[in-house]
């Protein structure tokens, strides 16, 4: 297939692309026109194989007819209403919904939902929530928040401070924040499949920040039950339960970033399910619609919910939101999106087809440049030997060389991570890994 742009290419000049060299980009553009089921068209006519189901978020794979007709009876329904003391029913629908598949199931009572745009939204937003909840029970000396090193929490001044991808704080200020050490153990764990063995140890930095900082200034410890942006990196066995625990004796609120584990990425409709630790609080995004309209939502705890409904009735008890909280139209493609993933059982397909994934990734082990596997449910990640001076130049040539050969994955760093939509089938994963190993024959 030959994928150089030829024609169809519009000015590339005024949009500022996010996360990207721009100058780079606009010198050799991919651009992708149409999408159906598991394939992207590129502006030149070229099948290119999804294997990130967009930007982690296309669970149900591309043009599902039932959410386009859902957004365009809602669009012409009911556009846009406020959720500032105003409401519409759909908002409270989708709610309901979203409650009866909540993380960990109806004993976690993860059942009250604050809409957001996005998944920086959603994670502000459970910050601000965890801060307020403290205040509301007394603990007002509580504003320090707790991520990790590597941690990848969105774009916010809240998502920022508390996330440990350097490139993204070191020209922005910042909330109190502080960082455990990351998990990422390469000497004791490259190509363990699933769950590392070792490393649970790495969750008593939590103890060592606490006798750092003073218990009485941590409000929250956010994670990422597996974190994906940093290079799917994968949580050491018992490390979750160890942060609950020490977050228990402490106070301290737990937050889960399941901005990419929401929605079945693991074969479980939510990463607290799969590994069976309750947060207080769950932040989601991108599968919520499938992608398809912006969209967040924060799962609270009754716990918390109540807490700051103590007051009294009159009184707003939150002084957060957004325009779009609820938006209509994202409501009805959300809604239309859990019946998808109900009817076609996609919130526990990755666990059908994880040790098949898993099997067919670590046949990868061997070729040229690749220093680690990792997998769990539908997510991969192939780590690659960086190129002598130059991190992630290699990686970044196997992308693009993907790409051309008409397969999507994403690059990170020095990192292939993948993710195909929940829709793929046992052929499809055969030819993802083709594609990338012959890349990687290639790689320089
Ligand atoms: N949290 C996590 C764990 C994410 O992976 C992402 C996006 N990849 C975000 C937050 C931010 O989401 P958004 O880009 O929708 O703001």
């Amino acid at each position: 297939m030959d994928h150089t742009p030829k024609s169809n290419s519009p000015v590339l000049e005024n949009f500022w692309m996010p996360f990207t060299a721009n100058r780079q980009f606009k010198a050799a553009p991919r651009l992708l026109a149409s999408a159906d089921g598991m394939y992207y068209t590129d502006v030149d006519g070229n099948k290119v194989l999804d294997g990130t189901a967009g930007l982690w978020c296309c669970n149900a794979g591309h043009g599902r007819k039932k959410i386009t007709q859902a957004v365009e009876r809602q669009l012409s329904t009911l556009d846009f209403a406020p959720t500032f003391q105003m409401g519409h029913p759909i908002a409270f629908d989708f709610a309901t919904k979203l409650a009866a598949i909540s993380p960990g199931g109806p004993s976690a009572g993860l059942d009250r939902v604050f809409y957001t745009g996005s998944g920086s939204e959603s994670v502000d937003t459970a910050l601000k929530i965890a801060i307020a909840y403290q205040r509301a029970i007394g603990q007002g000396t509580r504003s320090r928040v707790i991520g990790r090193e590597k941690g990848y929490h969105g774009v916010g001044f809240g998502g920022i401070s508390v996330g440990g991808l350097v490139n993204n704080r070191r020209v922005f200020p910042q909330i109190p924040a502080d960082h455990m050490r990351h998990t990422l153990d390469l000497d004791r764990n490259a190509f363990s499949k699933g769950l590392p063995a070792y490393g649970v140890e790495l969750a008593e930095d939590l103890e060592r920040l606490v006798q750092l900082h003073g218990a009485e200034t941590i409000a929250a410890v956010i994670v990422e039950p597996m974190s994906g942006s940093a290079g799917v990196i994968l949580p050491p066995k018992g490390y979750l339960e160890r942060i609950r625990a020490i977050a228990d004796k402490y106070g301290i609120v737990v937050i889960f970033d399941e901005v990419i584990t929401g929605f079945g990425r693991l074969g479980t409709p939510f990463a607290t399910d799969y590994f069976g630790v309750i947060p207080d609080l769950v932040t989601t995004a991108k599968g919520l619609t499938n992608g398809t309209i912006p969209m967040g939502a924060v799962f609270a705890s009754r716990k918390v919910y109540d807490s700051l409904m103590a007051g009294p009735e009159n009184a707003i008890e939150l002084f957060h939101g957004y325009t779009y909280s609820g938006h209509p139209v994202a409501c009805a493609a959300g809604i239309a999106t859990l019946e998808i993933y109900k009817e076609e059982g996609l919130l526990t397909r990755a666990g059908e087809l994880s040790s098949e994934w898993e099997t067919a990734l670590h046949s990868l082990k061997g070729l040229p440049h690749v220093v680690d596997i990792r997998n769990l449910g539908l997510v991969g990640a192939i780590e690659l030997a960086p190129r002598n001076g130059a991190p992630g130049a290699r990686a970044y040539d196997v992308f693009v060389d993907c790409f051309n050969k008409g397969l999507l994955v994403r690059v990170t760093g020095d990192i292939i991570a993948l993710s195909p939509p929940l829709i793929v089938e046992k052929e499809q994963i055969g030819t993802i890994v083709s594609v990338i190993a012959d890349a990687l024959s290639r790689a320089a």
